[in-house]
């Protein structure tokens, strides 16, 4: 790092997780002009500026740099990113303003926080925090081991504080839900916010997104406005004797306005207004929703990343909670797990008439409801993996004669409003797949290659420096806990009165409680050190992982093994269509597409809105950490397999 200035410029950080703060952004950056002038530094931020930011929703303007909206826990935010780029590489900045160490980061570990730290104090910058300063980091130099813990124990409180967080947010919800009030979130179709008092009674609407907080009043959800009551009546009346999707294609035709009409919606980066096509599910969730009974229901999904939602209170997340990544997933909860409670109004259907019609939806449903489409991979191999390029859904499975095909997803949702009629059939697709993997992975160059990429990579790591340092770290912070518990166990025995004793007892157990999470850190960090260093036990996991791919691939027959396949590779197929129309019948032949294997990029943007089901990580990827994405073109897939088995007839409906 190229010599600074000793007081040169100063950039600004904060984050704001539109929680209730009691400071403003705003109020931060007041502050840290008062700090520049006292450390004479130049700082040229306004308070107007940075609120000119959060309406525009930008990240930075000049050395302003801030994250709004985004939770602490997540350590790559565009505003922080921008942050560490600016003052890592701008040789005129010399101090880096932060309020405070929570808006830095509330890191799960708190060891995440202090590299970050480490990372800006080690190019040579000076940390100004409301409550302390913290100096450049001289290379080779020791750090004091007593501003390390003062460090450690911020972030790690600042970790625990999303977790107590989460925990009153759990009560406060289930209260308020036990009592018939709205827990937050947008009210369903047919429904508004209402300002209402501890009684219930209610004082005025709220509009859209309006957030008001006064004692004694809460949130209700209340039927209204009429226009939405009457579509809700006419869908009703409808589903007697129409299925839900016919009830759709109604109401689209005649231009009602859908649920979430005048709204904007971001896909891939572009804002554009939504669809105005109703769909089944919509449908379905209008006649289903227990408000209309005058119930309200709470828990019917289950989110977040500290603590969840449960019939018995707040929970840890567990295995179910995550995904194959290890990001939290929202899980959908069963009937018996919600809570349910009467609403503030009175129903607006005959709960008889009601119960009779939901049965019926039951019945048209068939076992398929509430589940999602036929994950089996015994019956659907490709499940999830198959995209239509040209408007980036996955295609859906569909039972077709007596065997199955793909078809596209939007296309089946918008009742061909939107997209067109392009399937592929579902054997021939899988076993062209299934060639593709034989081709590309199974075959003995590939073995080779996947043995010297992992000796490569783990002799990289080998040869690096080993995250040594955080054990080091670690155990001097353990060591100084420790001195300070004792010194404190001490000082308890000498003791004067009541309170004294009180007090001291207070800070030990904070330090026991201290030493022992450092002490379960510390045991973690060593058994993850160790193995990363057994290179023959790699590469034997990695190819028995291959060996074992080799015998799902043996038996073309066994669609369920080629399925486990598929989804151990993360295989994904992409074709794109083109209309013909050889006699009188409109056909959507493959003309070409692209399979992927691992974390390579979709080679087009994938709709990944509500239907659309994300593709799962590859787990072998996500082991070897990279080296086995390929992408195989495929500029004709008709030459590998027959043109006519391949490019399905359509049945020449609306298209
Ligand atoms: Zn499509």
């Amino acid at each position: 790092m190229g010599k600074r200035p000793a007081a040169g410029r100063a950039v600004f950080y904060t984050r704001d997780s539109l929680g209730k703060h009691e400071t403003t952004p705003g109020e931060y950056v007041l502050w840290a002009g008062r700090a520049a002038a006292q450390h004479g530094i130049t700082f040229d931020g306004t308070p107007e500026r940075i609120e000119a930011m959060i309406r525009s929703g930008r990240s930075q303007d000049g050395d302003l740099f801030l994250d709004y909206g985004v939770t602490g826990n997540q350590l790559s935010r565009a505003g922080l990113d921008a942050l560490m780029k600016t003052a890592l590489t701008d040789a005129g900045v010399s101090h880096v303003l932060i309020p405070r160490r929570d808006r830095f980061a509330r890191p799960d570990d708190p060891i995440d926080g202090m590299k970050l730290e480490n990372l800006l104090r080690e190019g040579g910058l000076t940390l100004v925090f409301m409550d302390r300063v913290v100096p450049p980091l001289e290379r080779g130099r020791r750090r004091d081991v007593g501003e390390l813990i003062v460090a450690m124990l911020d972030y790690n409180h600042a970790g625990e504080f999303r977790r107590e967080l989460a925990q009153k947010m759990i009560y406060a919800q289930t209260a308020l839900a036990k009592a018939g009030f709205s827990v937050g979130g947008r009210p369903p179709f047919g429904f508004r916010r209402w300002l209402a008092r501890e009684d219930g009674n209610p004082v005025r609407q709220l509009i859209d997104g309006e957030y008001v907080k006064m004692a004694g009043h809460h949130v209700v959800w209340l039927p209204g406005p009429e226009e939405e009551l009457a579509v809700i009546r006419r869908i009703l009346e409808m589903l007697e004797t129409m299925p839900a999707s016919r009830v759709a294609a109604r109401l689209t035709t005649e231009g009602v306005p859908t649920p979430d009409a005048g709204r904007t919606r971001v896909d891939g980066g572009v804002r554009h207004a939504t669809s105005g096509v109703w769909n089944q599910p919509t449908i379905t969730n209008v006649a289903r929703n227990p408000l209309l009974k005058a119930v309200m229901a709470y828990g019917r999904r289950s989110m977040g990343d500290q603590l969840r939602y449960s019939a018995d209170g707040p929970r840890t997340l567990g295995d179910g909670d995550l995904r194959a990544d290890g990001k939290p997933r929202v899980v959908t909860n069963p009937d018996s797990a919600r809570l349910v409670a009467p609403a503030r109004f009175e129903p607006l259907v005959d709960r008889d008439g009601h119960e009779r019609l939901l049965r019926t939806l039951d019945e048209r449903a068939g076992t398929q409801r509430g589940k999602p489409r036929s994950r089996d991979p015994e019956r659907n191999p490709l499940g999830g993996r198959v995209f239509d390029m040209a408007c980036g859904w996955p295609l859906y499975r569909q039972p077709y004669n007596v065997s199955f095909r793909y078809l596209c997803g939007l296309y089946q949702q918008s009742h061909g409003a939107e997209c067109k009629h392009n399937l592929v059939g579902g054997p021939v697709a899988t076993q062209f797949v299934l060639g593709c993997v034989r081709q590309k992975v199974l075959a003995p160059a590939f073995r080779s290659k996947l043995e010297a990429k992992i000796r490569e990579i783990a002799e990289r790591e080998l040869g690096g420096p080993r995250p040594d340092q955080g054990l080091a770290s670690k155990r001097a912070a353990l060591a100084e806990v420790c001195r300070r518990r004792e010194r404190a166990a001490r000082n308890m025995a000498m003791a004067e009165d009541q309170t004294q004793y009180h007090a001291i007892a207070a800070v030990f157990d904070q330090l026991k409680r201290e030493e022992q999470a450092l002490e379960a850190d510390l045991r973690k960090l060593e058994q993850e050190v160790a193995p990363a260093f057994d290179i023959e036990a790699e590469v034997g996991a990695a190819l028995a992982a291959l060996d074992e791919m080799a015998d799902l691939a043996t038996d073309p027959s066994n669609l369920g093994a080629i399925g486990e396949l598929f989804r151990r590779l993360n295989v994904r197929l992409f074709l794109s269509f083109r209309e013909e129309r050889p006699k009188k019948r409109v056909v959507n032949r493959v003309t070409g597409g692209v399979v992927t294997f691992g974390a390579t990029a979709p080679p087009v943007a994938l709709y990944e809105g509500p239907t659309g089901r994300r593709a799962l990580k590859g787990r072998l990827a996500a082991e070897t950490g990279q080296g086995l994405a390929a992408s195989l073109d495929l500029p004709a897939l008709s030459e590998e397999q027959d043109d006519s088995s391949l490019g399905t007839v359509s049945r020449g409906e609306r298209i």
